[in-house]
């Protein structure tokens, strides 16, 4: 998962990076009275998950509360590379003498973590790295030792830090190491790391992502997520613990197993292909023992998108063989009934595998008039598509 700059600074500021004091505002009225606690020219920041926001004018200096309540206003809800603005961060401006960039971050390439620092900061850093990659410095870190002090100012020092603030960078890579290994972070980086004109080492942008495999360590991290970003379908989905992701076509997927329903959504395309165009609504993977229950919030889920036509479940019998599947296929039907859901897009159904023979048997007894069964999986997805391609 990754943060807002707002809760990255605010991650920061608990593990001890110095950072500017701010506060988050929904509206320029908001902003005005956050301006005027700060008591100090402001600097008001779009919260959007991309960064080149200072290039899209979504980072403005308000001298006054005033000022900063009209760029606030500017600000909200304007669009930066697809990402609509709905809080403002109004944090006390800094007088900036120079920019510089650090990270830590998980180098999966060498299975190492990597420290990277530069003095030519506040600029891209994809764009330093292209163009002048002997500014950045990049110095492996083991994770078990870790980052002392001597490892910081050797990063330090390998950037080109000013030495009169070797110290001060040195404190500030510790913190922001302690943030990144005590948040189970696999990626902390601060661009700009600034130089105040009086002198202090200031961190005035934050970029954080959480690795979701440690989320069970830290169940204040749950506060971070963006759920106003979501796809509700996918809010819900996850509200249920299944595996779904939106995708734009019109035929729902549903199948056991992520490899097996990662083809397919491919053979979904390639016959939708023929048909003008026709392509997968969803991945929606119910996993190996997929018991009625699941299968019901599953169908639930993708019939409840406006957008899927016909339904296409997939599923390869192997230890939850086809009959018991196609009991859960039959309970899970008669569950929505009952839950008051009109079942009024076709399935398509395919069974193989362990028992499906059997399984094939007890769909067919259940005459549900929504199930359509096909033995094939590339005609199974061929009806689904055509299916879907009529408007059904
Ligand atoms: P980004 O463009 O999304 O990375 O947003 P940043 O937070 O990095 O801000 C972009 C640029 O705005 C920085 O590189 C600074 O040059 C400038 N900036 C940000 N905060 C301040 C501040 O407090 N004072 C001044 N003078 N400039 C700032
Ligand atoms: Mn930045």
């Amino acid at each position: 998962m990754d943060l807002m700059e707002y809760q990255a600074i605010e991650l920061f500021g608990r593990h001890g990076v110095p950072v500017a004091p701010g506060e988050v505002a929904q509206t320029p009225d908001e902003a005005r009275a956050a301006a005027e606690r700060i008591g100090k020219p402001v600097v008001v920041k779009a919260q959007v998950k991309t960064g080149g926001r200072g290039k899209a004018g979504g980072v403005k200096l308000a001298k006054t509360p005033q000022e900063a309540a009209e760029h606030a206003e500017a600000i909200l809800g304007m669009d930066i590379k697809g990402h609509t603005v709905h809080r403002v961060l109004v944090t006390e401006a800094s007088d900036i003498a120079a920019e510089y960039y650090a990270s830590f971050l998980l180098d999966r390439a060498n299975r190492s973590y990597l420290a990277m620092a530069s003095v030519e900061g506040g600029v891209e850093i994809e764009e330093v790295a292209r163009t002048k990659p002997e500014a950045l410095a990049k110095v492996p870190v083991d994770a078990l030792p870790g980052l002392d002090e001597t490892k910081a100012r050797a990063i330090a020092a390998a950037a080109g830090f000013p030495a009169d603030i070797h110290d001060q960078v040195a404190q500030v890579l510790s913190a922001l190491w302690e943030a990144f290994t005590t948040e189970d972070a696999t990626l902390t980086e601060v661009n700009p790391l600034v130089r105040t004109a009086d002198g202090r080492v200031l961190a005035l942008d934050g970029k954080v992502s959480l690795d979701d495999n440690a989320d069970f360590r830290h169940p204040d991290h749950a506060a971070y997520a963006d759920t106003s970003a979501a796809d509700p379908l996918e809010q819900r989905a996850r509200d249920k613990d299944l595996n779904y992701v939106k995708l734009d076509g019109t035929v729902g997927v549903i199948g056991n197993g992520a490899g097996l329903v990662m083809s397919t959504l491919d053979v979904v395309a390639y016959a939708g292909a023929e048909l003008g165009g026709v392509r997968p609504a969803n991945f929606l993977d119910i996993g190996g023992g997929a018991s009625a229950e699941v299968m019901a919030d599953g169908l639930e889920i993708v019939l409840s998108d406006p957008a899927v036509r016909s339904v296409f479940v997939n599923v390869f019998g192997g230890i939850t063989a086809c009959d018991a599947v196609a009991n859960g296929i039959v309970a899970a039907l008669q569950l929505l009934e009952g839950r008051g859901d009109s079942i009024d897009k076709p399935l398509v159904v395919r069974l193989d595998g362990n028992n499906a023979v059997e399984g094939r048997r007890i769909l067919a007894e259940a005459e549900c008039a929504a199930v359509e069964m096909v033995d094939t999986m590339d005609g199974a997805a061929r009806r689904a598509a055509e299916l879907a391609s009529q408007g059904a």
